[in-house]
């Protein structure tokens, strides 16, 4: 299985790796990263950007 680094914690994992948008736009994270950091930013972002969505209107 291929190796790969984490561009978030820097750590070797294995496996796909995860998206980590949009806390990095290249890369890869590991799932730890993707569920205790990556997932909790997009979701903020998401919210951020509902929120003016209705505002605007
Ligand atoms: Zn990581």
């Amino acid at each position: 299985m291929e190796e790969k680094i984490c561009c978030i914690c820097g750590k070797e994992f294995e496996g796909w790796g995860n998206n980590p948008y949009p806390l990095e736009l290249k890369g890869c994270c590991c799932d730890d990263c993707n569920s205790s950091i990556v997932i909790p930013t997009r979701l903020s972002y998401l919210n951020e950007a509902a929120k003016k969505m209705k505002g605007e209107k």
